[in-house]
């Protein structure tokens, strides 16, 4: 039997695999699915990619566990894939669409179900907190532990127990939802972070548009956002300058 922990570095991740490591409960492997937007550049937006590589740091320093990284096919890869059923048929995959998209089957579920292809006889552990008894009990017990679950620890608990090994995500220190840099679902308002604060990734996804076949947002190009943020920081300017 192999004792396996899936660890997303949000909170309730990181406070179940300090539970498990408090209690010397068995663990075999930790696992990340990390989704990749080619083969150098991560979809972990820079921030949240310089919090996992602490926080690997800090894990393997203060609790001796490794995180094995598991990765899929890129999203370029597979924006570029020919479609060979469903609509657009010949047509490469382009963006994702916000609704039924492809990417979170493609680039997240399929490394992980093969993982558990390649593993069998696995007990997997889950970060589930307490206060989230709906999601417990949709769990199979018999191959799933939530040592979160069984200790009564909330997720204000399981907060509380990050911070005290500074393993704090940046998710929870801002608005920003996590989620790839590159997701369709994103807010304008992270979007518009994403034209000002990483122009480089912009470009990069901006210079993809003209290969797809769908707009990046419902009916909204890069290009036309981006017009959009010009103009605002346009404005901005001379809001300041008046106020002068
Ligand atoms: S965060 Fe967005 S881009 Fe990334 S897998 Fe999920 S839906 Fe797709």
């Amino acid at each position: 039997m192999k004792y396996v922990a899936s660890c997303s570095f949000g909170k309730d991740s990181l406070a179940m695999l300090i539970k498990i490591k408090e209690l010397g409960l068995p663990l075999d492997e930790v696992i990340y699915c990390e989704i990749m937007f080619d083969e150098n550049i991560s979809g972990e937006t820079p921030k949240m990619f310089s919090f996992i590589q602490k926080a690997e740091k800090i894990l393997k320093e203060k609790f001796n566990i490794e995180v094995k990284h598991l990765r899929g096919i890129s999203f370029k890869e597979q924006f570029y894939k020919i479609k060979q059923k469903g609509n657009h048929i010949g047509d490469n995959y382009g963006f994702p669409y916000v609704i039924g998209s492809w990417c979170n089957s493609r680039l997240k579920i399929e490394p992980i179900r093969r993982y558990f292809r390649e593993n069998k006889n696995v007990i997997q552990y889950v970060g589930i907190a307490y206060d989230e008894p709906k999601r417990y009990e949709r769990l199979d017990h018999t191959t799933h532990i939530c040592p979160l679950y069984d200790l009564k620890i909330t997720e204000k608990e399981a907060m509380e127990i990050c911070k005290k090994y500074d393993l704090v995500s940046p998710i929870y220190k801002t608005s920003f939802r996590g989620g790839c840099w590159f997701c369709p679902k994103q807010s304008l308002g992270q979007l518009r972070w994403l034209y000002r604060e990483h122009r480089d990734l912009w470009n990069i996804l901006k210079s993809m548009e003209k290969d797809s076949h769908n707009t990046f947002r419902p009916n909204q190009t890069l290009e036309q956002l981006e017009n959009r943020f010009k103009n605002e920081a346009e404005q901005t300017n001379i809001y300041d300058y008046i106020g002068e």
